[in-house]
């Protein structure tokens, strides 16, 4: 079997070699999941609550040990792969080991007038096999999520790693399988996207696919769950902007858009990549923004930024900043292009004299820049906010939280946060997704595990009446008396709802009599 090295971003050394699968050995996967199925899907949804349960804490007592792991091969520091990565996965999966037989409980409603003495109720059935698709960059939450979604609703999974973070697909199933989760429900298919990642989303065997990672391969992975009709959830990229109003705390902005701009090195889905101050506060904000950004350092210590993970996604940040420096943008700190950092680390840049023709205005950067813009009114604000094709997440800085909820609902993304920076997503029970380019559905929450299930209506009725009025042959005189019987149900006010219900009434006692002759009692 062909193998390939995963290097470490910081050290430039080799860390793991994994084998490369190609068409045949994915298949294989995707049949020991659906093998799998049979009995997963069959376990007890306490009994997989209990599993879930034991690996949150597995994960919280192996966590110093991963921490280092998803540190060598992505190039974060330890601290940020324990506290967005790795506890941001205990959360999710204590959630699910607390919340699941709740949120996949049959549902209830009331029936119609026209039908009475039914049951109705819908429930939620595991799909079959899920193909999960993870990106670099959280390597080890993005996995967890969905792949604990999707087993704590009965599923079987596959799930295909970044190759740069296979190592941290490992550490999925390994943890998942030390509290009890039976060995083929998490199969890992370790390779490359064009053949690894291709050959399991062509896979015919496959319910439902989860994507993270950028918005052009998304939707060539939407395209073919389109061709076979199979659902997909799409969490792609985005273009977040942070809006500072003359209203807020400028140190709380300061501190919070400097950890939300910069932190894993700016390579977060919902990083902050535009700051749009209100002008009155600009300066004052950009002193205190600087006075936090100076002091950052790149490197893999706790408090660092970390480095870049990819060279390719380095020279796209690098592109970014030639372009807009040479459509007169400045660099602050002043000089910091200059300063000479390990591996493939970049610092952390803030960009004033902006200008909209400028590429870090409406592509992803996803690295450590950090345009800086002042806005006179907030529609200008709102319009820049919303001027990109992407629609994952924003912020408001406000002490005035009218003011901000108004800003927040006019911001055409998948969440805001209020004097926050990129929280929405370590809430497991809200949900989380993005519109527009950002992405299509959504995980976490009740919304995010009933979306890994089909939801099956079903309709009781004990018996009784051996014809209803419109089986056949119809009742006579039943035409009108469902035009009166409609008129009924649906007249508005006192006087009209009378009359119509004398009108009806022959109807309903024919009915009545009808059903009572066909057995009814
Ligand atoms: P990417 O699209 O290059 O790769 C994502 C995954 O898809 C990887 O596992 C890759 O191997 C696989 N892949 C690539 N080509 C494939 C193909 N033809 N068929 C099947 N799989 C294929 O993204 P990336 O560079 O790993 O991650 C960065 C991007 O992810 C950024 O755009 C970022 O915004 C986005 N992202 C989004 C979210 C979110 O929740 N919305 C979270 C993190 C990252």
């Amino acid at each position: 079997m062909n193998t390939f090295d995963v290097i470490s971003p910081m050290t430039g050394q080799k860390v793991n070699s994994f084998p490369q699968m190609d068409r045949k050995e994915v298949d294989a996967l995707v049949q020991k999941a659906r093998k799998k199925f049979e009995t997963w899907s069959a376990t007890p949804i306490k009994e997989r609550m209990k599993i879930l349960a034991r690996a949150a804490e597995v994960l919280a007592e192996n966590a110093p040990g991963y921490a280092e792991r998803i540190s060598a091969e992505n190039g974060k520091t330890k601290f940020e792969a324990m506290v967005a990565d790795l506890y941001s996965s205990c959360d999710v999966t204590k959630y699910y080991s607390e919340n699941a037989a709740k949120i996949l409980a049959p549902v209830k409603v009331k029936g119609n007038p026209m039908m009475p003495g039914r049951k109705l109720y819908y429930v939620f059935e595991p799909k079959g096999v899920i193909a999960i698709i993870s990106p670099w960059n959280y390597p080890f939450c993005l996995s967890v999520g969905p792949v604990v979604s999707a087993i704590a609703a009965g599923n079987t999974v596959v799930l295909k790693p970044s190759s740069q973070t296979t190592d941290c697909g490992i550490i999925v199933k390994e943890f998942l399988e030390k509290a009890g989760v039976p060995e083929g429900v998490v199969n890992i298919a370790t390779g490359n996207g064009s053949v690894t990642g291709q050959a399991l989303i062509e896979n015919p065997d496959i319910d439902m696919y989860f994507f993270t990672g950028s918005t052009e391969v998304g939707k060539q992975v939407n395209i073919k769950a389109a061709e076979r009709l199979v659902p997909a959830i799409m969490e792609l990229g985005g273009k977040d902007a942070a809006i500072v109003t003359k209203n807020a705390d400028l140190d709380r902005a300061a501190h919070t858009i400097a950890w939300g701009a910069f932190s894993n090195c700016g390579q977060t889905c919902i990083g902050m990549e535009i700051c749009l101050v209100e002008r009155p506060v600009y300066n004052q904000f950009l002193e205190k923004l600087m006075a936090i950004v100076k002091n950052l350092k790149s490197g893999t210590q706790t408090g660092c930024v970390g480095s870049m993970t990819m060279a390719s996604q380095r020279k796209i940040v690098e592109g970014q900043i030639a372009d807009a420096t040479a459509k007169g943008a400045k660099l602050l700190p002043e000089g910091v292009m200059n300063c000479k950092l390990e591996g493939m680390c970049l610092p952390p840049v803030v960009l004033t004299d902006v200008t909209m023709d400028m590429k870090l205005m409406k592509d992803e950067t996803f690295g450590p820049l950090l345009p800086v813009i002042p806005y006179d009114n907030i529609d200008e604000a709102i319009k820049i906010a919303n001027s990109t094709t992407y629609g994952l997440s924003g912020a408001v800085f406000t002490s005035d939280m009218e003011e901000g909820r108004k800003i927040a609902a006019r911001i055409k993304t998948g969440s805001v946060n209020i004097n926050d920076a990129l929280i929405t997503f370590a809430a497991p029970a809200l949900p989380f997704g993005g519109v527009k380019e950002s992405g299509v559905g959504c995980y976490h929450s009740e919304v995010g595990l009933r979306a890994f299930t089909d939801i099956k209506s079903i309709t009781e009725y004990k018996g009784g009446t051996k014809k209803e009025f419109f089986h056949y042959p119809v009742m006579e005189g039943s035409l009108e008396g469902m035009a009166d019987a409609m008129n009924f149900m649906y007249a508005q006010g006192a006087s009209k709802k009378i009359k119509a219900f004398f009108k009806v009434m022959p109807f309903m006692l024919k009915m009545q009599s009808d059903g009572k002759k066909n057995g009814k009692k």
